[in-house]
Formats: C-alpha cells, sequence, structure tokens
C-alpha cells in the first residue's frame, strides 16, 4: 500500500452510475461525492432491470435486502407469438437470466434506495457542473452557480448527453437505432385476470415487440412496447406518448396485450439510440462511467447493470491509490472496461435486429436471444473479482 492521503473524487450525476460509483467509492476509503443538476431526485416512471451481474455488486454493498425488497417478484419468463401462443413452452426452457438474483426494479425506488446509502453531505443536488481544469495536484469542478471544488479526480457519470465525455475524447453523437419504445406503469388490480404477475412475459412479432414485468414490490406492471419509428424521438424518459396511437400499434395481438394497454392511463416514449464505443475513456484526472461512456442501446437490459460493474471495478482499482498513481489506474480502469462494454453494446444491437426479424420464427427468435445473453455473461461475470485479478497483476 502506498496511498499518502484519502483520495478526493468528485461524481457528476446522480443516476444509477453515479450514485452506485460514490456507494462503491466510499464502501473502500475513498472521499466521494456525488453532484447532481437537478435539485431533487425525481421518481421518474419506468423500470429498470438488473440482472445478477449488477445485483452481485449492489448486494456487496449492503443493498440486496432493501433492493429484494421493492423489486417484483417473479418466478418464470415467458415468451409468446404476437397471436399469444407460447413458444418454447410456458413457463419458457428460455430465460434472460436467473430470476433469484435478477430484480425488476421501479427507477425512482432504485434510486431512492442508492441515494439514501450516502451519507449527509455525499449527494449534492443542484449542482450542475459546467467545466473542469486539470492541474498538477487535482483538478477544479466548476459548477453553473459559480462555486467550484477540488478534487483528485473527476468522474463524469452525467449520462448519454454528458459534457464530460467531449473533456476525455472528440464529442461522440448518440446514434438513433431506429426504432423507439411506449412504456408505461400499470397500478397490478387494475390487471386481475389479465396478466399473471410472477411472469416476465415477451410477445414477439414483426418488427415489433412487447415486454412486461412486475416492479415495487408487484404494485405496478412496467410495460415496454418497441415499435420501429422514423421519427427523431429524443432519447428521454419522458417525451408524452399517446395510449390510443400504442393500441393502434399492437391492433390485432393476443388480447392480453390489448387488455394491457386498455389499462394505461398514460405512456411515453423513449427514442433508442447508443454511441460508437470511445477510444478514450480517461485523460489524468477525469474517467467517464456509465452512459457517459458507453450508452447501449435497452434490448439486453443492460445499461445501468454496465455502469454498476464500472463503478465496481473503478472502486477496485482506486483503491489505496496514491494521487500520483491515478491515471496509470485509470487505464486499468479503461483497459478492463472497454470490450466488455463494446460487446455489450454489439450483442444489444444484435438483439434488437433480432427482435425485428421478419425472417426468423418465433421460436428461432427467442433462441436466438437467449444465446445473445449468454453470449454476455449475465449470471457468471463478476465485473469486482475481474478488477481484483487485474490489478493484482498490474503489481
Ligand atoms: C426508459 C429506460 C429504460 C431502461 N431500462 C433498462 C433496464 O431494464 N436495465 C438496464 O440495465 N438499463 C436500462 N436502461 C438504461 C439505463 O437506465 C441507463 O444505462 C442508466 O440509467 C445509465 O445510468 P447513468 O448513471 O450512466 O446515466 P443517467 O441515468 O442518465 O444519469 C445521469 C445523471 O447525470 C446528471 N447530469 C447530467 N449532466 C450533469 C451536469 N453537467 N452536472 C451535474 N449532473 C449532471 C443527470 O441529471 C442525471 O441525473 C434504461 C434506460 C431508459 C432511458
Amino acid at each position: 500500500m502506498n496511498r499518502t492521503r484519502t483520495l478526493r473524487v468528485a461524481v457528476v450525476g446522480a443516476g444509477i452510475g453515479g450514485l452506485t460509483a460514490g456507494i462503491a467509492l466510499r464502501a473502500r476509503g475513498i472521499d466521494a461525492t456525488v453532484y447532481e443538476q437537478a435539485s431533487e431526485l425525481k421518481a421518474l416512471g419506468a423500470g429498470v432491470s438488473i440482472a445478477t451481474n449488477g445485483s452481485r455488486i449492489l448486494t456487496r454493498l449492503g443493498l440486496g435486502d432493501r433492493l429484494h425488497a421493492v423489486a417484483g417478484a417473479f418466478d418464470r419468463y415467458a415468451f409468446r407469438n404476437w397471436q399469444g401462443d407460447p413458444i418454447a413452452g410456458e413457463p419458457s426452457r428460455l430465460s434472460f437470466g436467473d430470476p433469484a438474483t435478477t430484480w425488476f426494479l421501479h427507477r425512482g425506488e432504485f434510486q431512492q434506495v442508492l441515494s439514501d446509502a450516502l451519507p449527509t453531505g455525499a449527494l449534492r443536488l443542484g449542482h450542475r457542473v459546467v467545466g473542469a481544469t486539470e492541474h498538477a495536484d487535482g483538478i477544479e469542478v466548476d459548477f453553473a452557480d459559480g462555486t467550484s471544488v477540488e478534487a483528485d479526480l473527476l468522474i463524469g457519470a452525467d449520462g448519454i448527453h454528458s459534457h464530460i465525455q467531449g473533456m476525455v475524447s472528440e464529442p461522440a453523437d448518440p446514434v438513433s437505432e431506429g426504432v423507439m419504445a411506449y412504456r408505461a406503469l400499470i397500478p397490478t388490480d387494475r390487471l386481475d385476470g389479465v396478466v399473471d404477475m410472477s411472469i416476465c412475459a415477451m410477445w414477439l412479432g414483426p418488427q415489433r415487440s412487447f415486454l412486461t414485468y412486475p416492479v415495487s414490490d408487484g404494485a405496478l406492471l412496467n410495460v415496454v412496447a418497441f415499435a420501429p419509428t422514423n421519427l427523431d424521438v429524443i432519447e428521454s424518459w419522458t417525451a408524452p406518448g399517446d395510449v390510443n396511437e400504442l393500441a393502434d400499434t399492437y391492433a390485432g395481438w393476443d388480447p392480453r396485450v390489448g387488455d394491457i394497454i386498455g389499462a394505461m392511463d398514460a405512456t411515453f416514449r423513449w427514442g433508442i439510440y447508443d454511441r460508437e464505443p470511445l477510444d478514450r475513456w480517461s485523460t489524468g484526472r477525469i474517467a467517464l462511467l456509465g452512459d457517459s461512456a458507453h450508452a447501449v442501446t435497452p434490448h439486453l437490459g443492460q445499461g445501468a447493470n454496465q455502469a454498476v460493474e464500472d463503478a465496481a471495478t473503478l472502486a477496485v482499482v482506486l483503491r489505496d491509490c496514491d494521487p500520483i498513481d491515478i491515471p496509470a489506474r485509470l487505464r486499468v480502469y479503461g483497459g478492463l472496461r472497454r470490450d466488455r462494454t463494446r460487446l455489450v453494446r454489439e450483442s444489444a444491437r444484435d438483439a434488437g435486429r433480432t427482435y425485428r426479424s421478419t425472417d426468423l420464427t418465433g421460436l428461432e427468435q427467442a433462441e436466438r436471444i437467449g444465446a445473445i445473453f449468454a453470449g454476455i455473461d449475465v449470471n457468471t461475470h463478476d465485473a469486482e473479482s475481474i478488477a481484483e485479478m487485474a490489478l493484482a497483476a498490474a503489481g
């Protein structure tokens, strides 16, 4: 150990990635503070799935019980064709991962559990970062209100429109997939007899798919419906959608799909984007994490999981780090994360093409998705252990 003093880290953004980074760094004895531009963390109305590769890390951070308590309990998957007939049996012999260690979460509840895990003062709301200046002893971080702080390291966890990304490599614009997702949360008591809340169900049809799973301890059903678009829908959580338009998009599908859409008060649209892989993830004093480093399409539900993997990796490589060693440790981090997230991005794009295929049968689609999912090792990939081994090997 060659640490001379506690490392001071400024994390930009209190999304899933930034909050997890704050918790993971503090768990390793690092003085991390998360700065978020919003003045409050709003409970955005969307579900997010955390697979075993993410839940393993969050459990080690001591958050397992709290997250498990607000997850939607489910025990099996169902793949159906658009008319509602089971594909690969029901319950399905295919899966997206182990139900016992997969959490379906309401994003607002997830963020709440994460922010509650940070001590007072370690999350600073209403702090929009507008600039940063690296110097020999550290980095000065500037906020929109004219104030600034000193840190040893800045972590840009500021999402797909990252401002920090452009300080590390050429600014990279989001790339549209030509697809949009309609999303909704529906109170479960409106769906009696329509859906079995212990199932994660996916209906597959030509160019469209319709996914449901329970969140909020089973109180809400999360719906994600993917459809092609030639609109340049912004990649927003909140662009309003039209329930009638959604109903028209799925007209003639399994009556259960129509019943679910009929139970919605509102939906919102989300443009599907990712970004080309970056050639650089860090400078001497700045590192990127989460969507700012590697936005991926959501077809494998891995964007947030990859941000959690990033956070765990960074926390390991920065352990006991003297400030002078930061650039070298950040290179270890980038080396560990770039290929992994590139594979996940390519796999997610492949999964999207498979969902939209008009050539494959439903069984072929489902089997291919299962194989793609297995290819990114969500059940076995342990980012933390991999980082420990890399750090040991780096001496
Ligand atoms: C609707 C939807 C559904 C999804 N479903 C899944 C899923 O099922 N599973 C999964 O793994 N992933 C899913 N994803 C992807 C996942 O949500 C993202 O990959 C993940 O949220 C990225 O987290 P992040 O922390 O990198 O960025 P974000 O969550 O975008 O957070 C960035 C934060 O930075 C703040 N910020 C930005 N600029 C500044 C600044 N200059 N100063 C201070 N703060 C700033 C923002 O306000 C924001 O709070 C989904 C994404 C969406 C949009």
